[in-house]
């Protein structure tokens, strides 16, 4: 069997490793030739480009084993690599860099037990369009190849950063980071000089303000503004547990799921002294209670509850949390709530104007206003060619808001309403699932699409002709 795997990310590289496993476990006859398609090399994506042993996993160790079955095996990792001790907690945050090492290292083990049923061939080129080629496809790449298979698995990752709320163009700006997860985007801010600016207050603000006035006395600051001017909360010094909810009677509007969903969180924090368990809790319940809710409720989730949802939710490692509380102390990290009118630029970067006439020197000014939501607009041509729009038939459709595409689990299906043979995974799923995005999700999808693509490549074998 033929595959093409578009992404080399963390999800594109899950399902390679599940695969080869499955293959490995499966009937001798089964062999997948495949080729990967992305510019950059594996798991270099948005998460996990970073070189910078300060940017932590969000997630403690005990939740991002590539094996959903092997809760621990990240931590084996850790501990052999000498980077945690033997018997220690695995509620540890490790540097990123190292969780995309350890998975490209299990990749590499999965690739090798194998024994070549599984040919995994690189090419560095993106993906520009897919067309229908008998019952399989063919992927067009950005120098022009063609690749043809007999499925296709989309792992485009998050949804490229948006900056909207900039008052005019700054593309062209040497000293305007608009995409800080590029590989290599934040390194000559944080090897330059002079103060930054970073629009967004989320986690990778933190990640910026880290690696800019974290570890020494720089003499350097850090000016974060949003709309709300809100952190993201940090995690707990110690593992709390999950309180997983029993949502039968939460109901199915958003009024009904978030007065049930304030009153669990009151209930274990009463009980437990904390709203953490709670909330990690939910989350085991999100996909199923966001199925409930029709697309208007969604739509106002997304307006009033999702900020909220996200602080708490997508929270700061204890230690990156203290280096943050610390640069507030000193001055070095200033956290407010702005919205800039006017940017203009300056002999050494910029003059800034908020809508309540504050005035920010920057030297840099850095984009983390996360990704945009609606991925029919992010001008990805290997997503606007599935979506029809080069003019060639619709082989995917989105949901009303235009989240995710439209899936029968993880299986693309077209605008003809047949099923297609292209699956996803990841954040291209946030339609349906929501909470679709990090790896103690993506591990159990790229498990279980392995297991179907395993499947199909068992009945090549049995058909070779068929
Ligand atoms: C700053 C940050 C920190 C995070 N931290 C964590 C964390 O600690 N724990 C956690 O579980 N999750 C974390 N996440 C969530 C994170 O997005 C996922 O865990 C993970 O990166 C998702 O993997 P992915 O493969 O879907 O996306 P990515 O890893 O981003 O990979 C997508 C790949 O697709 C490629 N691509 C896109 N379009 C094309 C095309 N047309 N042709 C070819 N290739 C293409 C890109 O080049 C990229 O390599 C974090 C996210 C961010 C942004």
């Amino acid at each position: 069997m033929r595959l093409v795997v578009v992404g080399a990310g963390a999800a594109g590289s899950l399902v390679l490793l599940h695969l080869a496993r499955h293959l490995a476990a499966g009937s001798e006859g089964s062999r997948v030739e495949v080729v990967v398609l992305d510019p950059n090399g594996p798991v270099n994506g948005a998460a996990f480009c970073t070189t910078d042993p300060r940017h932590l996993l969000n997630v403690p160790a005990s939740g991002m084993s590539v094996d959903p079955e092997d809760r621990f095996d990240f931590v084996a990792h850790l501990v052999a690599e000498g980077l945690l001790a033997e018997g220690a907690s695995p509620y540890f945050f490790a540097p990123r860099a190292e969780w995309a090492r350890y998975l490209r290292t299990r990749l590499d083990e999965a690739l090798a037990a194998v024994e070549g049923r599984l040919v995994v061939r690189h090419v560095l080129a993106a993906a520009t369009s897919v067309a229908r080629d008998g019952a399989g496809v063919r992927v067009t790449d950005s120098d022009g190849s063609t690749h043809e298979a007999e499925h296709l698995v989309l792992a485009t990752g998050l949804p490229t950063v948006g900056d909207d709320w900039a008052p005019r163009d700054l593309s062209a700006q040497e000293r305007y980071v608009a995409d800080p997860w590029r590989p290599g985007a934040l390194d000559a801010v944080v090897d330059g000089e002079g103060d930054v600016l970073v629009v967004g207050t989320g986690l990778t603000m933190v990640d910026v303000a880290v690696s800019v006035v974290g570890s020494s006395a720089t003499g350097r600051r850090v000016a974060a503004l949003s709309r709300a001017g809100r952190l993201p909360q940090p995690h707990a010094e110690s593992y709390l547990g999950e309180v997983v909810p029993d949502v039968s009677g939460w109901g199915s509007t958003l009024e009904e799921i978030r007065g049930a969903a304030v009153a669990h969180v009151r209930e274990v924090e009463a009980t437990q002294g904390s709203w953490r368990p709670a909330v990690d809790g939910i989350r085991y319940r999100v996909a199923e209670l966001w199925g409930r809710l029709a697309t208007g409720e969604r739509e106002r989730f997304l307006r009033e509850v999702a900020g909220d949802w996200g602080v708490r939710r997508h929270r700061m490692p204890p230690t990156t949390a203290a280096v943050v509380e610390q640069a507030q102390e000193d001055g070095c990290l200033e956290v407010a709530a702005g919205r800039v009118v006017a940017v203009e630029e300056a002999a050494d970067g910029f003059e800034v104007e908020t809508a309540d006439g504050r005035r920010i020197h920057a030297a840099w000014i850095v984009n983390c206003t996360g990704p945009r939501s609606d991925v029919r607009t992010l001008g990805n041509p290997v997503l606007d060619s599935l979506l029809g729009a080069d003019g060639g038939p619709a082989l995917a459709t989105t949901d009303p808001l235009g989240l995710g595409l439209t899936t029968s689990e993880g299986r693309l299906v077209g605008a003809d309403g047949e099923l297609q043979p292209v699956w996803t995974l990841g954040a291209l799923r946030r339609g349906e699932l929501w909470e679709s995005t990090a790896i103690p999700e993506i591990r159990v999808q790229a498990e279980r699409l392995a297991g179907d693509l395993a499947a199909v490549a068992a009945r090549c074998a049995r058909t070779p002709l068929g």
